[in-house]
Parts: C-alpha cells; sequence; structure tokens
C-alpha cells in the first residue's frame, strides 16, 4: 500500500478495494511505528483523521466520487487547522489551539481529504534543515544521520517515508523544493498568488507560498486542483482561471524548448553527483524531445542577498504580534508592560527567528532603509526582469534544486551562512514569484539528487506536463527510503 500514488488509490476507493477508513488506519499505524525514528510529526490527530474517514467512506457510499474524497494526507504545522495545536515550529505558539483554518485546509476538506496531523518543520519556517524547531530536529528517512531540508522537513521526511501519500508544504525561500529535493520526492511550489495564503503564519508575506510534496507530478496536479485560485481572505491570491492540472498531463513535449541558465551551471560549489545527475535528466529530457537552449540571467548571484533582506523585513514586520498579550508564549510574573514584552520574546522566539528579526529591524530603520531594503527592492525588480526576458525565448527552464545531497545534522547548524547558500537555486523562483518544481532525478552516494524546472507565472500545467512525462521514463520516484515495515 505504501507504494501507491494517490491516484492509485484514488482509484482503489472508487472501485471499493479498499474503505478510507482502512487506509487512515494504515497509515495511522505506519507513522506509530516509523516516526519515533523520524520526528516528522508534532501532532498526530487519531480520532479525528478516523471520524473524516467514516464520513469520506459514507459519502462515497451515497454515490460520490471526487477524487480525494477519503485520501489522507498531513499538512505543515504552519497552517491553522481549528481546534487543533498549530505551533509553526515555535514555542511561541506551543500552547496555540487554531480558532479556524487556513483556507487551504479547508479547501482539502471540502474535497473530502483526511487529515492525519500535523507536521514538523523548522520555527516560522526559517531554516533549509529543520534543525531550528523548538519540537527537535527532523531525520532524513535515507540516513538517519542526516537533514530532510527545511523548512518543510516534517513534509519531506514523512512523505519520503510513506507517512502520508502527500503532505502540505510552504516555500518562502525553497522550503518545498529543497526538502523534496534531499529526500527524494516531488514538490510544488506554485506561481505566488496562485493558491491562498489565508490562515498560514506568516513568515515573509511577498514570498511564501503553499503547496504540496508527493510522489509523483500527477499526484501534485490532483492535489493542486481543489486548493488553486481566488479567495476572498487573501488580497493577494489572484483572479485567474483555474484550469484541470491533470488534463494536460500526457500532453507531448516534442519540441518543448526549456533553457538552462550558464550562471546556474559553473559547477562552483556544486557536487560532483549532483552535477552528473542533472545531466542525465537533460539528456532525458531531450530523449523525450525537448530542445536546449542557453540562457543567461545575470542578477543570479543577487538572489541569495536580496532574499536576506526582504525576507527578514517582512518577517521582523509579521512577527511583531506576538508580544505575549494576545495569544501564545507568555512569561511567568512579568514586573510590567515592556518586561512582558521582552521576556516573552526572548524566551518565546528561537535563535534563528531572533537573528532574522534583529536582520530586519536593521535594513527597515531609518537611516538604512534606503541603502538595504529600498535597494533589495530595485534588484528584486531586476531578477523578475531577467526571466521574463528568458521566459521570451523558452518555454521552461531547467536547474539544480540544490548544490548538495542531504548534509550531516549538526553540519551547517552554527554557520548559518553556508545555512543560507543551500538555497541558492530556490530563492529566485520566489523572489520573481514564479511557478516551480523539484522532481527526483537519481541518486549520488545513495542520497536522492533533485532537479528543478520553472515556468513563466501560472503556467503550473506546462510545468507538470513536462514533469509527468519525465516520470514516464524514469523510475526515482518510485523509489522508497529504505524504512520499510511490510
Ligand atoms: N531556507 C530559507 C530560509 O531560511 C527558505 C525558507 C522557506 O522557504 N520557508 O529563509
Amino acid at each position: 500500500m505504501s507504494h501507491k500514488t494517490i491516484a492509485e488509490l484514488s482509484a482503489d476507493l472508487a472501485q471499493k478495494k479498499c474503505s478510507s477508513v482502512e487506509l487512515t488506519r494504515y497509515y495511522l499505524q505506519r507513522i506509530k511505528t516509523l516516526d519515533p525514528l523520524l520526528n516528522s510529526f508534532i501532532t498526530v490527530t487519531e480520532e479525528k483523521a478516523l471520524a473524516q474517514a467514516a464520513a469520506a467512506d459514507e459519502r462515497r457510499a451515497k454515490g460520490e466520487n471526487m477524487p480525494l474524497l477519503g485520501i489522507p494526507i498531513a499538512h505543515k504545522d504552519i497552517f491553522c487547522t481549528e481546534g487543533i495545536k498549530t505551533t509553526s515550529g515555535s514555542k511561541m505558539l506551543d500552547n496555540f489551539i487554531a480558532p479556524y483554518d487556513a483556507t487551504v485546509v479547508t479547501k482539502y476538506k471540502e474535497a473530502g481529504v483526511v487529515c492525519l496531523g500535523k507536521l514538523n518543520m523548522d520555527e516560522f519556517a526559517m531554516g533549509s534543515s529543520n534543525e531550528t524547531s523548538y519540537y527537535g530536529a527532523v531525520k532524513n528517512p535515507w540516513d538517519l544521520t542526516r537533514v530532510p531540508g527545511g523548512s518543510s522537513g516534517g513534509s519531506s521526511a514523512a512523505m519520503a517515508a510513506r507517512l502520508a501519500p502527500a503532505t502540505t508544504g510552504t516555500d518562502t525561500g525553497g522550503s518545498i523544493r529543497q526538502p523534496a529535493a534531499l529526500c527524494g520526492v516531488t514538490g510544488l511550489k506554485p506561481t505566488y498568488g496562485r493558491v491562498s495564503r489565508f490562515g498560514m503564519i506568516a513568515f515573509a508575506s511577498s514570498l511564501d507560498q503553499a503547496g504540496m510534496l508527493a510522489a509523483t507530478a500527477e499526484d501534485c496536479a490532483i492535489l493542486l486542483n481543489p486548493i488553486a485560485g481566488h479567495d476572498p481572505k487573501d488580497s493577494t491570491s489572484l483572479d485567474q482561471p483555474v484550469p484541470d492540472y491533470t488534463a494536460t498531463l500526457n500532453n507531448s513535449i516534442g519540441g518543448m524548448t526549456i533553457g538552462l541558465p550558464k550562471e546556474y551551471f559553473t559547477g562552483e560549489g556544486m557536487d560532483a553527483g549532483v552535477t552528473k545527475a542533472v545531466e542525465a535528466a537533460i539528456a532525458q529530457f531531450k530523449k523525450l524531445g525537448a530542445v536546449f537552449k542557453e540562457i543567461s540571467l545575470p542578477t543570479t548571484d543577487l538572489c541569495v542577498p536580496t532574499y536576506y533582506v526582504v525576507a527578514p523585513a517582512e518577517c521582523s514586520s509579521n512577527l511583531s504580534r506576538f508580544d505575549g498579550v494576545r495569544y501564545g508564549y507568555r512569561c511567568e510574573d512579568p514586573k510590567n508592560l515592556l518586561d512582558l514584552y521582552e521576556r516573552s520574546r526572548s524566551e518565546g522566539f528561537g535563535e534563528e527567528v531572533k537573528r532574522r528579526i534583529i536582520i530586519g529591524t536593521y535594513v527597515l530603520s531609518a537611516g538604512y532603509y534606503d541603502a538595504f531594503y529600498l535597494k533589495a527592492q530595485k534588484i528584486r525588480r531586476l531578477i523578475s526582469n531577467d526571466f521574463e526576458a528568458a521566459f521570451k525565448e523558452v518555454d521552461l527552464v531547467l536547474a539544480p534544486t540544490t548544490p548538495s545531497t542531504a548534509f550531516k545534522l549538526g553540519e551547517k547548524s552554527a554557520d548559518p551562512l553556508s545555512m543560507y547558500l543551500s538555497d541558492i537555486f530556490t530563492i529566485s523562483a520566489n523572489l520573481a514569484g514564479l511557478p516551480a518544481i523539484s522532481i527526483p532525478a537519481g541518486f549520488a552516494e545513495g542520497l536522492p539528487v533533485g532537479v528543478q524546472l520553472l515556468a513563466p507565472h501560472f503556467q503550473e500545467a506546462k510545468l507538470l506536463n513536462a514533469a509527468h512525462q519525465f516520470q514516464q521514463v524514469t523510475d526515482f520516484h518510485q523509489k522508497i527510503a529504505p524504512l520499510n515495515v511490510e
């Protein structure tokens, strides 16, 4: 059962080969047996899951047959879930029970999805290794001494070990694609504004985007269908028509042009094993009829520094709401209001979050605003312009997802700069608001390697089509981390 995709499980449910309750019990059992090794869940909602599964079975018995009806998934703990603890990986929210559902959660509920629980993550989604979580590090199922990537590290580890047939994630600078690559699963970051951010605990609002991690591009398409579209509760969600993302998966990609940015292929700082797998993926796309073309994205080396001005600036503003007054952690015996603010925030936030708040406050302060924040915003426009020019020449862009495979737990945690550089290939899509997907493309010394495709705004269908075609002729996405109990 653990090898099955959502497309297959959905067919099984439709043909009554299994019930949603059976499926849900199966994954709950897997979580019980395997998650002590991984620490990918913060909360498991067993009772609620079984009740939702029973309700889904009843709806199927009455003749309803939506693709996700009765399919269990798990949510990153950044999505508010009514009546369920929602922590964003922080001590600050350890006592927070969300009073409402995020739109993503609501839409999945309406589609009949069963929620297995909430997944571990870097604190407030800041990190690339899941080591900044208040709930402890998550382990990579392919090698328990290594990180699963971050910030959606619980989502990628749970997915790689098939503790759920799919998981949700969020991507501000790579947090869906980087962990997907490091754990050997498929991860889609939709266009900024394609999926509502309502009820998603904010990190950097102009970059944050909800998406999913799944076994295949086809499953990502099935999962994108119900959540894409305008939400009146999120003014940055765009009112654009939503196609059926599964309808074009089988189109031929013969003649599709794919750009290779020369700045991404200098070899500098790249593992040889990653380069090899990416080259093999290019060869495979050529066999499928894609035509490659060298392109240039001259602002590439400005992406990481720009991101680390814009993201902390927005985070310092977003996280000002955690003051110990309204909700979340409050220090013991405050002496006065200032003491309450100071101690609640210094005791409630972890080190990486504090580092970002300090950087963000600095770049927004009078006298530095023009030199840093305003300049970063101008460069962000240039980065976006680079892609706009590139997409006049090509349909998609291909790049490595990460410069290396999963690194050792603890290897980079004392060196924030080297941690920040692990997002060097993913950050540009967020700065430009573009959709991007990471797909399994091979292994280097037994560890998964991902390759990334980027598309123009709102061209998720094209991305999913190319990724699906690749997965028809490769089997990397079918490999499951060797933790099986079956
Ligand atoms: N690793 C990046 C950061 O730490 C991106 C995180 C994310 O996408 N949420 O900010």
